[in-house]
C-alpha cells in the first residue's frame, strides 16, 4: 500500500509555480493576480480565504482581499464582481461561499466573467468541462486529477465508482474520469444515496472516489484487493485529545481499508492540501491565457 501524499505534492506544485513566477518576473512580465471577495466573518470562510492569500504569497502572486460586512447589498456585491471582471490587472477572482441568505449565490456566480472564474463554478466552465473543451475546473476535482497524474495511477479502462454526485466534487469527478485523456478513459459509475447495491458496486471498483460527508462510510469489506481509494470526505468529529476539540475524519475507514489498497489518500493530508493549490494553478492558467485566449 502506498499513501498518496497530498501535502508533499501540493508543496512540489507550489515550488514549480513559484519558479515560473520568478521566470515571468525576470522576463519583465505581469505577475499573476488573484482577488478574493469575503462577506462577513464566518470562521471557516476566514480561514479558507486566509489560506488562499497565503498561498499567493508563497508562489509570488499578487493578491487582493475585498471584505464586506454581512449586511452588504446584493447590488453592491454584483457591482464589485463587475468591476473585477473589467479590472485588467486581475487575472482571476473568487467569491468565498457561503454568502448571507439575502444574496442570491447563483446570480453572483453567473455574473462572474467565465474567463476569470478560477473557482470553475460558472455554468460556462462546467459546460465546457463536460464537453471536453478547455475550462477552469473546480479545485477539489482538479486536485484529485493532479494527484492521479503525478502518482501515475492508471485510470484507462478501469472501473471507477464515484460515491457522491455533488456539483463541486462527485459529478465533476465522474465527468473528468470518463473523458478521453490521461487521467481519464475510465468506465465510471456514479453512486448516491438512492443507489441500491453500493457494496457490490464498490467491490467491483478498481478505483473508489468517496465524496459523501459520512465518516468511515467505506469499510474494508466494500473494497477489493489492490484498489485505489481516494477519500474526499472531511468531517469534523469531536475529539477530547486535540486542542481544537475536533479532528477531521474521512469517508473511508482507513485502518480497515488501507491494507487492501494499492494506493490511498489519508485524511488529513490527502485530497485537502491540493484544493488551494488547484486555485493557484487556475490563476496561473488564467494569467497565461491557457483556457481562454
Ligand atoms: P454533498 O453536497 O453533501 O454531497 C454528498 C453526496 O453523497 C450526495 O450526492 C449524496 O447523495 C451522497 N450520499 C450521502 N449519503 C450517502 C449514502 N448513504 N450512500 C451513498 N451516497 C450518499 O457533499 P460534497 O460537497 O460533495 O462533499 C462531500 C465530502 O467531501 C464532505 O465531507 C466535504 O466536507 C468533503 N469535501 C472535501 C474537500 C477537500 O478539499 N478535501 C472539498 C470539498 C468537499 P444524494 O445526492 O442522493 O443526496
Amino acid at each position: 500500500m502506498q499513501l498518496i501524499d497530498g501535502k508533499l505534492t501540493s508543496k512540489e506544485v507550489r515550488k514549480e509555480i513559484a519558479a515560473e513566477v520568478e521566470a515571468i518576473k525576470a522576463a519583465g512580465g505581469k505577475i499573476p493576480h488573484l482577488a478574493a471577495i469575503l462577506v462577513g466573518h464566518d470562521g471557516g470562510s476566514e480561514s479558507y480565504v486566509s489560506g488562499k492569500m497565503k498561498a499567493c504569497e508563497e508562489v509570488g502572486f499578487k493578491s487582493s482581499l475585498i471584505r464586506y460586512d454581512d449586511d452588504v447589498t446584493e447590488e453592491e456585491l454584483l457591482n464589485k464582481v463587475k468591476e473585477l471582471n473589467n479590472d485588467q490587472d486581475v487575472d482571476g477572482f473568487i467569491v468565498q461561499l457561503p454568502l448571507p441568505k439575502h444574496i442570491d449565490e447563483e446570480k453572483v456566480n453567473e455574473t462572474i466573467d467565465p474567463r476569470k472564474d478560477v473557482d470553475g463554478f460558472h455554468p460556462v466552465n462546467v459546460g465546457r468541462m463536460t464537453i471536453g473543451m478547455p475550462a477552469f475546473i473546480s479545485a477539489t476535482p482538479q486536485g484529485i486529477m493532479e494527484l492521479l497524474k503525478r502518482y501515475k495511477i492508471e485510470t484507462s479502462g478501469k472501473h471507477v465508482v464515484v460515491v457522491g454526485r455533488s456539483n463541486i466534487v462527485g459529478r465533476p469527478m465522474s465527468v473528468l474520469l470518463s473523458q478521453k485523456g490521461n487521467p481519464g478513459n475510465a468506465t465510471v459509475t456514479v453512486a448516491h444515496s438512492r443507489t441500491a447495491n453500493l457494496k457490490e458496486l464498490c467491490l467491483s471498483a478498481d478505483i473508489i472516489v468517496a465524496a459523501i460527508g459520512s465518516p468511515g462510510f467505506v469499510k474494508g469489506d466494500m473494497v477489493k484487493e489492490g484498489a485505489v481509494v481516494i477519500d474526499v470526505g472531511t468531517t469534523r468529529v469531536p475529539a477530547m485529545d486535540t486542542k481544537s476539540g475536533w479532528r477531521l475524519k474521512g469517508d473511508v475507514l482507513f485502518d480497515e481499508v488501507a491494507p487492501k489498497c494499492s494506493y490511498i489518500t489519508p485524511v488529513p493530508g490527502g485530497v485537502g492540501p491540493m484544493t488551494i493549490t488547484s486555485l493557484i494553478i487556475n490563476t496561473l492558467k488564467s494569467a497565461k491565457k491557457e483556457i481562454y485566449s
